[in-house]
């Protein structure tokens, strides 16, 4: 049964934004029953409802208002955005948060035997795609004449299927187009998962619900990037040890038991710490260095 009391949220069943949207969830406290098969998930302790669905559905299912929240890659919300924008339908939305995971990026890829000199080598030319809008948009942009053909799978080998010229397809790493033996040329869109709520009237506890979800995010992402840096540093060259330690203008400083040319110094710091770093606190003296994950931040 659907209860509009409780916020609902949209995330992928399975492929690659699954694992990094329940690892959030689970990360901010949402905790799940996942009964495979079902569509719908319910949280244990929380007003929480989870809608598993394909990726290209969670778009409309935000901008109709049909759930509250969404995680979805920008490339297929903006890919969305446009066609229902086409089609004079919903597209309105909010992205409360850009995500730490689902990176990927919209390229064009030609296959390695086209004499390949800039984007004008496409005009006149079909390329296939999953995203025909955010590509004929880069085409009105760079004013290229060529063609969208859409494709919903096997994009990358459509070249050799005589389908297309050329390709416009996500890539990671890029080997899946070397394995096909094309050649990555024009990156036309930057791709991370975001979160997303949906326009309209919130009821106020739902509302309530969702920024303290969001602020757990944030601690969640926060914590990500931080580190606790323990070390003992030499009285004397505190001063340059503090310069040393990234984003820690404020450490704490504890008396050492039995030494008094020594203190221990503990400093949160928002940014990497790098082997080079800890080598240069050690030559200044300092000893039992120590960096260490942090699970959550608050405040
Ligand atoms: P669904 O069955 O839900 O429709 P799908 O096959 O369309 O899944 P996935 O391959 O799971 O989609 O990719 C989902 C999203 O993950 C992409 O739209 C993109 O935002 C992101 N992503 C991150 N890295 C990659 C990558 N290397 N290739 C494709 N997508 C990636
Ligand atoms: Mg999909």
């Amino acid at each position: 049964m659907i209860d509009n009391n409780r916020l609902r949220i949209a995330v992928q069943k399975s492929g690659r934004l699954c694992e990094g949207s329940m690892e959030l969830l689970k990360a901010i406290g949402v905790k799940l029953s996942i009964r495979d098969r079902l569509l719908i998930a319910h949280s244990t302790n929380l007003p929480v409802d989870l809608l598993r669905v394909r990726d290209d559905d969670i778009p409309g299912l935000v901008m109709d208002g049909v759930v509250d929240l969404g995680f979805i890659g920008e490339n297929e919300l903006e890919e969305k955005m446009l066609e229902r924008k086409a089609a004079d339908k919903q597209h309105q939305y909010d992205v409360l948060e850009r995500l730490d995971f689902g990176g990927c990026r919209l390229s064009i890829a030609v296959p390695n035997e086209m004499q390949y000199q800039g984007m004008a080598s496409l005009n006149g030319k079909k390329i296939a795609t999953t995203y025909p809008y955010l590509l004929e948009r880069y085409f009105r942009e760079q004013k290229i004449d060529a063609k969208a053909v859409m494709l919903n799978g096997s994009v990358e080998v459509a070249p050799r299927a005589g389908l297309a010229d050329a390709i416009c397809d996500l890539v990671s790493t890029g080997a899946t187009l070397e394995a096909n033996g094309l050649e990555e040329k024009e990156v036309i869109f930057r791709s991370k998962a975001v979160l997303i709520q949906r326009r309209g009237e919130m009821p106020q506890p739902k509302q309530q619900l969702i920024d303290k979800l969001l602020t757990r995010i944030n601690g969640v992402m926060q914590a990500k990037e931080s580190k606790y840096i323990m070390l003992h540093a030499p009285k004397d060259k505190l001063d340059e040890v503090k310069a040393l330690l990234p984003g820690a203008e404020n450490p704490t400083l504890l008396p050492l038991a039995g030494n008094d040319n020594s203190v221990a110094v503990h400093v949160v710091s928002t940014e990497t710490m790098f082997w080079e770093t800890m080598e240069k606190l050690k030559a200044l003296g300092c000893r039992s260095i120590l960096v260490l994950p942090i699970e959550k931040m608050l405040g």
